[in-house]
């Protein structure tokens, strides 16, 4: 290339390809190279680029002149959406052994927002299918009430019981789908304060004994030697592990125990920093291996049946990810089917409350 030096060129982030008098390739950068595996440069370019959308603008371009985009599908694991830009070059330039170019190819690679697109529209949906059922009980129950049930008094305190209960289940998706948007919203502000994990978790403790106690189980909380201040907003840590010894409460086994331990940890998985970490333990039925991945996904449960009798949401794992996350934390799952999970959460301290070990490198 004369004008645009090669290096330059091949660290532009987008794919681009210049093409020639003949349609041959006359340069690829790097991302195109990467993209699209041609290697080669002076042959046609239907030769390696074998997408009709992308040859037809190409050819078009070529023929009339202007610009033309087309959105196309290119094979990869997984496969990816594209954006491809032809534009026609009017002066034409002489380059290296080329004639000249006259289009130039440039390609956005839309897969992530196409994804981002998706996930919304599923979520939608999904939100409205899960505020749709309890609502349809309740205008089910309402209609036999006034209609065919409207002298059977022995049903009228079993159908308002039905209708308290669904109408629960619905505030608490609304509280819950509140509650994720707020925490997506500050995600990438990270929290500030140095906290102490000790009243957070006892404050979780206290509110969820009687809970725990209706069960037959008992919550045991123990603190390792030397825990450092933790860098957290104390409002959302309480959330995360009230969720978690909740969840151990609703799939721990009757008269079991539940276990939190705090530990020191030298470094929290992924980065260099260190921090605590915060087990919540629990003995019951475990969760089957493949499920494992898939449970900070909105509205994924294990049992769906199951978790609507114990009115769940299906949100508060993926409520605890987006808390963590803001935290620079990391969340990790152990589960042995039949005998019970362990949710560890590791949390990064505070830099100012060891300024040796604290910063990060
Ligand atoms: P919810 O409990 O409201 O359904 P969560 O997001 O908290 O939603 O949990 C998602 C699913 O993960 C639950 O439905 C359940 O199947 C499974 N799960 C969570 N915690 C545990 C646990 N301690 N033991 C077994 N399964 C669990």
């Amino acid at each position: 290339m004369d004008r645009l030096p090669k290096a330059v060129f091949d660290h532009l982030p987008n794919p681009v390809i210049l093409i020639g008098l003949k349609r041959e390739v006359v340069e690829i950068n790097r991302a195109a190279r990467d993209l699209f595996d041609i290697h080669r440069t002076g042959h046609d370019l239907a030769i390696s680029l074998r997408n009709p959308d992308i040859l037809r603008i190409v050819d078009s371009v070529m023929a009339e002149g202007g610009v033309r985009e087309v959105e196309t599908t290119i094979a990869d694991t997984p496969p990816r959406v594209i954006a491809v830009h032809a534009e026609h070059i009017s002066e034409i330039e002489k380059i290296g052994e080329s004639d000249g170019i006259v289009v130039v190819l440039s390609v956005t690679d839309l897969t992530a927002i196409k994804r981002t697109e998706h996930m919304r529209v599923d979520f939608v949906a999904n939100a409205s299918h899960e505020l749709r059922s309890p609502l349809s009980a309740i205008i089910g129950f309402l209609e036999t009430l006034a209609g065919p049930a409207k002298e059977d008094f022995e049903s009228h305190a079993r159908f308002i019981d039905i209708m308290l209960r669904e109408s629960r289940r619905m505030t608490r998706l609304i509280d819950d789908l509140l509650s994720l948007s707020r925490v997506e919203i500050n995600e990438h502000v990270r929290p500030t304060e140095a906290i102490s994990i000790r009243p957070i978790l006892e404050s979780v403790v206290e509110t969820l004994t009687v809970k725990a106690a209706e069960r037959g189980m008992v919550l045991v909380l123990n603190f390792g030697e030397n825990i450092q201040p933790l860098l957290g907003d104390a409002e959302q840590l309480e959330q995360v592990f009230h969720n978690l010894v909740d969840n151990a409460i609703k799939y721990g086994a009757e008269n079991s125990q539940i276990a939190v331990y705090v530990s020191p940890v030298d470094r929290v998985p992924g980065r260099r920093i260190a921090g605590a970490s915060v087990s919540v333990i629990d003995k019951g039925d475990g969760i089957p291996h493949d499920a494992i991945p898939r449970l900070t996904e909105r509205f994924y449960r294990v049992d769906k049946a199951r978790s609507r009798t114990l009115g769940s949401t299906g949100l508060g794992l993926a409520i605890c990810k987006h808390i963590i996350n803001r935290h620079r934390g990391h969340l990790e799952i152990d589960s042995t089917p039949g005998e019970g999970s362990t949710f560890t959460v590791y949390l990064p301290i505070a830099p100012t409350s060891n300024p040796n070990s604290g910063a990060e490198i």
